[in-house]
């Protein structure tokens, strides 16, 4: 683990120049992942005017130049660039407003994050000590279409106690005080999904405890690259059922496998009755 509190001064010194090239950097890397598809994904900057740098509309992420990017000021409104901006500025807009420590947000659609989003399953147990001091919980926002005022407002009452937040039957938004970080808890969501699947999968997980859990946020608390509060305890969180649709746990395989076996016995008692009541008749 690593926080590095140089790199926020380091990072508000550079140009815009820089912050563009920064964004097909880790635009290339989205793509490159497979955590977004075609022109999925935005990313964005916060620059030192207060004005917002963003990827356009449109674009495949490991395709755009520089001179691609659109400037809009705080309200939305585009100042420069040649293509349009994303559809998405309003949960850009949104979380600069409400955080005034955040100065990047990367927007992507990672296979397994977005499965669990979509299956209406926030990332909140405690299964991996470097997750809970790096991310913490990421809460599911309830659905709403993309590109609306509504995706806004139901992401507006996690965005202060979050630094990643999954966005039902649609992605993943994480941010950070410069583009890296975001990136790297983009990354760290789709790896905590991953964990998650496996951990299910073998159908045992094993939780850390509410006395871990509280060590581990002491030890966040010195970490320079986490400024939220985002708990991990599931328990502790009212955000589980984010969407509308009820959540339920991820089935294992010994779990399918005895269900299977159950509707094998209960079509085979079936047949037996019917082939019992044929025989009978005649
Ligand atoms: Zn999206």
């Amino acid at each position: 683990m690593d926080g590095g509190k140089g790199a926020v001064s380091e990072a508000r010194l550079k140009s815009e120049r820089q912050y563009r090239e920064e964004i097909c950097r880790f635009g290339k890397m989205l793509h490159e992942r497979g955590f977004v598809a075609a022109t999925d994904g935005n990313l964005s900057v916060r620059l030192g005017d207060g004005n917002i740098l963003v990827t356009p509309t449109g674009m495949c992420k490991s395709m755009m130049e520089a001179d691609d990017m659109a400037v809009v000021d705080q309200n939305g409104r585009q100042i420069s660039g040649r293509r349009g901006v994303t559809s998405e500025i309003g949960m850009h807009l949104l979380i600069y407003q409400i955080r005034p420590d955040i100065h990047a947000v990367v927007h992507a659609h990672p296979p397994t994050a977005t499965g669990f989003a979509a299956c209406g399953q926030p990332l909140d147990q405690p299964l991996v000590s470097e997750i809970v001091v790096a991310l913490g919980c990421v809460p599911l926002a309830k659905y709403a279409t993309p590109g609306t005022p509504e995706l806004a407002e139901a992401l507006e009452p996690l965005v202060g106690d979050y630094d990643a937040i999954l966005m039902a039957n649609h992605g993943v938004v994480a941010y950070a005080e410069e583009l890296e970080k975001a990136y790297m808890k983009m990354e760290t969501v789709e790896h905590f999904a991953k964990i998650s699947v496996v951990c299910q999968t073998l159908g045992t997980p094993q939780l850390l405890n509410d006395a871990e859990v509280s060590k581990l946020l002491l030890a966040r608390q010195k970490y320079a690259g986490v400024t939220s509060t985002a708990a991990m305890s599931p328990q502790k969180n009212g955000h589980r059922n984010g969407n509308s649709v009820p959540t339920r746990p991820l089935r294992s395989f010994r779990d399918a496998f005895r269900e299977s076996k159950r509707l094998i016995y209960s079509a085979l008692a079936l047949f037996l009755a019917s082939a019992r009541l044929i025989t009978h008749r005649r």
